[in-house]
């Protein structure tokens, strides 16, 4: 027979092992959710820090190369100074110059070893030679006296600045696009920024060409206001762009403020004025070109801090996103451990309650197939519906063993009917259906063995003559003496049976023809000297025939049986009390 295991053709899996599967997998299956989105907040927390130290250096940058722009307006002070003003406007000069030199350094600091590239090294190297070729040009121009100044000098040293921060404007154009490529989410931002910058170097050009043309002489005036016009042409492309970049992508009051501020102090003023001052300067009442720098550079003002203010907003937003991304971390990282735990939970109060029950259920269960019946202990804490299949078992084990009591008591009777069936009520021997019963099964074994039997048949002598002396119940009492008398006279193995009224049969085992007939003639005399009924003291005598039956003989129960009874037969036609046997010839034996 197969189990349903072997039949079914499927891998069976073990209760425990579907739990633990089962566990695992949604364990497994949490692990890879929350590490995913561990893994991401990870990513976007180490991309919004970078973008904000990205930014931070970018903004290092941005100040050195505005410096750089903001030097030409104390350069061209200088350069245009009277020989009074000329000491003051030197030693702005060189307090601008300083601040640019100490932005420079900063911006070095900041960037050192970082930003790779031979095309960026080239880049700060040149901007380093223009800026020195600029100032070397400048300090010439201003170096003569006013009266002597050559126009073409300043001009010359005003390009050369110019130069200088062309040089740092590449620069920065390179740097911008490595960190755009490493952190393309601050494209963006940095557009917004870069053009805030050129925004603000457009403006100091713008000026700067404008009081070259309100010195220069008048045959050089068309090229300085063509550069002015080019100038305001790409300060007002750059400014629609910015204006639509800051609307877009950072919408806050602090940038729409600084928006309006620029319309209003450049676009609306400082701008007008210089075109103004462009356009008239030949008249008597122009403005002079300290008078004109010195409304024109704080229009710039608002440029500058739109600028600062763009990389700050900027960079706020992406601390703020490196928070939001660090929080969302730990909230991902605690969400799956708070999982994790109620998986643990689960998987105990599931063990406890159903997958533990369960196996108990199936040992139980096996047990009381095999015949266990005792009741194990009892299980707490399980599921309700297990608690009732436990219900449920109990009952059945004290059916199962209340079945089995029914069936032992049954088999008792049983073997006690059978008993009584079996036995010759009055002399408790087995009766003639007992025998006839099992004699089959003796001669079977009796061959098996190699071993012969004698079956003898012995009749009470002149039984009638007590009955009728004494009465039947003395009869009766006869009767009982003689079973009990031969009974306990025989040997281990030997079987006696009453077989009707005064007859018995005996069946002698390892009895060859000597051997029976000597333990019958001992039989017959004990029987015929012992008092079988105790208060008359009564005795009695019998007749046998016995018949052998040798290891493996062809003779059965009924061939045998007419034997011995012919000879008992031949024993009473012989006198009684005696015994007819093979090779012994009948006898008479009467008591003296
Ligand atoms: P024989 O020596 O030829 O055997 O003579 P017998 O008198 O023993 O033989 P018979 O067949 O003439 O008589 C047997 C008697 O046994 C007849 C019957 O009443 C008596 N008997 C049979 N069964 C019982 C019994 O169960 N109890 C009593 N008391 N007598 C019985
Ligand atoms: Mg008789
Ligand atoms: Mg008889």
């Amino acid at each position: 027979m197969h189990s349903w295991r072997e039949c079914s053709g499927f891998v069976v899996f073990r209760i425990q092992h579907l739990q633990w599967m089962g566990i695992a997998a949604a364990a497994i299956g949490c692990l890879l959710l929350g590490g995913a989105a561990v893994l991401s907040n990870f990513n976007d927390y180490q991309r919004h820090s970078h973008g904000a130290y990205e930014l931070e250096r970018f903004s290092a940058l941005l100040e050195a190369v505005n410096a750089i722009s903001a030097e030409r307006g104390p350069a061209n002070s200088a350069m245009a100074a009277t020989d009074a003003e000329a000491a003051a406007r030197h030693a702005e000069l060189a307090t601008k110059r300083a601040e640019t030199d100490a932005a420079i350094y900063n911006m070095e600091a900041v960037f050192k070893d970082t930003i790779a590239g031979q095309e960026c090294d080239a880049a700060h190297a040149r901007l380093q030679s223009e800026l020195a070729n600029g100032r070397r040009k400048v300090d010439f121009a201003a170096s003569s006296p006013f009266a002597e100044r050559d126009p073409r000098a300043i001009g010359r040293g005003m390009l050369a600045m110019f130069a200088a921060a062309d040089a740092a404007t590449k620069l920065r154009d390179l740097v911008s696009g490595h960190i755009i490529a490493e952190t393309p989410g601050l494209a963006g931002e940095l557009m917004l920024a870069n053009s805030a910058s050129t925004l603000r170097d457009q403006e100091g050009r713008l000026g700067s060409f404008v009081v070259m043309a309100l010195v220069a002489p008048p045959e050089r005036d068309p090229m300085y206001l063509q550069r002015m016009q080019a100038a305001e042409g790409i300060i007002r492309s750059l400014w629609s762009t910015s204006v639509s970049l800051a609307d877009n992508l950072l919408p806050d009051p602090e940038i729409t403020g600084l928006v309006a501020a620029v319309q209003r102090d450049f676009f609306d003023g400082a701008l007008l004025l210089a075109l103004d001052a462009a356009e008239n300067h030949a008249e008597d009442n122009s403005l002079s070109p300290a008078v004109l720098t010195a409304e024109y550079v704080p229009g710039m003002r608002s440029s500058e801090l739109l600028r600062t203010a763009v990389i700050r907003h900027a960079v706020a937003a992406m601390d703020r996103n490196a928070d939001n991304a660090l929080k969302a971390l730990v909230s991902a990282a605690l969400l799956t451990a708070a999982i994790l735990a109620v998986l643990v939970i689960v998987a105990v109060v599931f063990r406890r309650t159903l997958f533990s029950p369960l196996m108990r259920l199936h040992d139980d269960v096996l047990a009381l197939a095999s015949g266990d019946h005792k009741a194990p202990a009892p299980l707490n804490g399980t599921a309700r519906e297990v608690g009732n299949i436990f219900n449920g078992l109990d009952i059945l084990r004290q059916n199962l063993a209340e079945k089995r009591v029914l069936e032992e008591e049954q088999r008792r009777l049983n073997r006690r009917l059978r008993r009584l069936a079996e036995t010759d009520t009055l002399t408790g021997q087995l009766n003639r259906r007992a025998l006839l019963s099992r004699v089959d099964a003796m001669f079977r074994r009796a061959d098996r063995i190699g071993e012969s039997l004698a079956v003898v048949l012995f009749d009470i002598d002149h039984f009638k003559v007590v009955n009728d002396t004494h009465g039947h119940a003395v009869g009766d009492e006869v009767l009982s003496g003689v079973a009990r008398l031969i009974d306990g006279a025989l040997r281990t193995g030997d079987t006696l049976a009453r077989i009707g009224g005064e007859e018995f049969v005996l069946i002698l085992r390892r009895a060859d023809d000597i051997t029976a007939h000597n333990l019958l003639e001992r039989l017959r005399i004990l029987l015929s000297e012992t008092a079988v009924q105790g208060k008359l003291g009564l005795k009695v005598t019998a007749s046998f025939g016995a018949a052998m039956r040798p290891a493996g003989s062809a003779q059965d129960w009924d061939e045998m049986f007419s034997l011995a009874d012919q000879r008992l037969y031949m024993a009473k036609g012989a006198g009684r009390n005696c015994i007819v046997t093979e090779g012994f010839s009948p006898q008479t034996r009467q008591r003296a």
